[in-house]
């Protein structure tokens, strides 16, 4: 099964995936993990991706295209994979559907306000070591500062910060939000509202998707 998410910045999409690919057993492929992975080990590629980064601009696409080529040609993706943040812009898009060649998939869009965007994205904090991503107000930690799963500390992305913030709703809305479209046209898309809790979220994920709960 091949699943892609889709969703604004803060729409919850990298804490379904993680959820998602526990449940199906199925890699998650956070393509904004690995680009702060190459980022942190000082690679080629992250000293190219930084400076877009923090600037909440996009990588350019050649960059991620590759990137994302070269993980889903691993072995574990051949039963399938859930890709999380991928494809950003139509080009990623157009490349992804070469890369998947006629293999099936399915997008799934999870759709928040842009008033939501800001208030979740500056109460996100996330995990230096293991990345897992909390939230001040709805997800918070046991002990504060932190993280549950590895007790690594806590710390506010760059491009969390709420001038940031509003410029990567605008790339969003600019470069990613008309693939929603793109999918739709093609018979592709489903839908859920990210606005309830986790939970609910989640399990309106597994009903479009038809996984049994
Ligand atoms: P994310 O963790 O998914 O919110 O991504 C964080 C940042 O990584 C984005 O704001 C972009 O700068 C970069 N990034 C992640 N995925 C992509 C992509 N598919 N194309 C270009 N840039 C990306």
């Amino acid at each position: 099964m091949i699943i892609i998410l889709m969703g604004p910045p803060g729409s919850g999409k990298g804490t379904q995936a993680v959820r998602l690919a526990e449940k199906t057993d199925l890699p998650h492929i956070a393509v904004g993990d690995m680009l702060r992975e190459a980022v942190d080990s000082k690679s080629k590629l992250g000293k190219k991706a930084a400076e877009f980064m923090s600037s909440g601009s996009l990588v350019p696409d050649e960059l991620t295209i590759d990137l994302v080529k070269e993980r889903l040609s691993r072995l574990d993706c051949d039963k399938g994979f859930i890709l999380d943040g991928f494809p950003r812009s139509q080009i990623q898009a157009d490349a992804l559907e070469e890369i998947l060649d006629e293999m099936e998939y399915k997008v799934v869009y999870i759709d928040i306000p842009l008033e939501e965007v800001i208030k979740r994205n500056s109460k996100r904090v996330s995990c230096r070591s293991c990345r897992t991503v909390y939230n001040i107000d709805n997800n918070p930690t046991t002990k504060e500062g932190v993280c549950d799963q590895c007790g690594g500390g806590l710390y506010q992305r760059d491009d969390d910060k709420p001038d940031v913030i509003k410029h990567r709703f605008g790339v969003y809305v600019e470069k990613t939000k008309p693939l929603v479209d793109f999918y739709s046209d093609k018979d592709k898309l489903l839908q859920v509202s990210g606005l309830g809790g986790m939970d609910a979220v989640f399990e309106a994920l597994l009903g479009v998707l038809e996984i049994a709960p």
